[in-house]
């Protein structure tokens, strides 16, 4: 079985010394790369690194990921710019969106936070316009003003990915709509999930990525677990099944559209 993990991130198995045996974990069940998605300045480098030195097993992203956006975003952002210039170069500027999830209790101080990620959101998406990269969004309870945020930065859909995706087949509909795409992670695999598996199967085949965004969300019968994109069979195993053919044909066609999309 061939399988990419389009979006996973190894920062502490990388810290803690145990990338050797995490990623030769991952090639025995057969996935051939991964995206190690950046969230933070303190992640960046440390994934670039990590491309360096794994050609044509890792790519790597950068991004300031809604849920670390704090006062102090625009420095970070202000930061991203030399990355693109530098090789290698990110793959694409995520994971970046809006999580109205995760806010602060007290009204006042998320309602701060919230205009924070939404400007954060929207310099990083402009960012993405100059650069033509392609976009990796997070979005939680946020869906709306995610679609409405990329509309207006004129960033192509074609390159645009909402990675873990939480919402229903209409949703989706609305993404492929615009030449958008939705990849899908270990929760598909979970109990009352019917809605996000009705998703899967309304966007098909055709734009199909899968992940595992380990270590969070291993699938079902590894729950509790530190997630790896070892986990990432039963997750295609699952795809397989909701669009009814064979998971080795499933497991190829998500690999050629992620190596398409991250230019793999
Ligand atoms: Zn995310
Ligand atoms: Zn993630």
């Amino acid at each position: 079985m061939r399988l990419l993990d389009s979006h996973c991130h190894p920062a502490s198995v990388i810290r803690s010394g145990k990338w050797n045996a995490w990623s030769q974990e991952a090639k025995n069940v057969g996935v051939e790369g991964i995206v190690a998605i950046g969230t933070d300045l303190d992640d960046w480098a440390l994934y670039r690194q990590c491309a360096e030195e794994n050609p044509g097993f890792v790519k790597h992203t950068i991004g300031l990921h809604p849920c670390h956006v704090t006062e102090g975003w625009e420095d970070t952002v202000a930061a991203m710019s030399p990355f693109f210039a530098d090789h290698p170069a990110p793959a694409a500027l995520g994971e970046i969106g809006l999580d109205y999830y995760r806010l602060p209790s007290d009204e006042e101080e998320a309602e701060q936070v919230k205009q924070w990620q939404q400007a954060a959101f929207r310099r990083q998406l402009s960012l993405a316009y100059q650069l033509g990269c392609p976009v990796v969004i997070h979005s939680r309870h946020a869906f709306g003003d995610c679609v409405q945020y990329i509309d207006e930065s004129g960033v192509d859909w074609r390159k645009v990915v909402f990675h873990c995706f939480v919402e229903g087949p209409d949703a989706v509909r609305e993404i492929n709509q615009r030449s958008g795409r939705a990849s899908f992670t270990g929760i598909i695999t979970y109990q009352k999930s019917a809605d996000i598996c009705a998703a899967l199967k309304a966007q098909g085949l055709a734009r199909l990525m899968l992940e595992t965004d380990a270590p969070y969300l291993a699938p079902n019968t590894k729950r509790g677990q530190e997630n790896t994109p070892a986990y990432l069979p039963e997750i295609a195993q699952k795809a397989a099944e909701i669009l009814g053919l064979p998971t080795d044909e499933i497991a190829e066609v998500a690999t050629r559209n992620a190596r398409h999309f991250f230019g793999f």
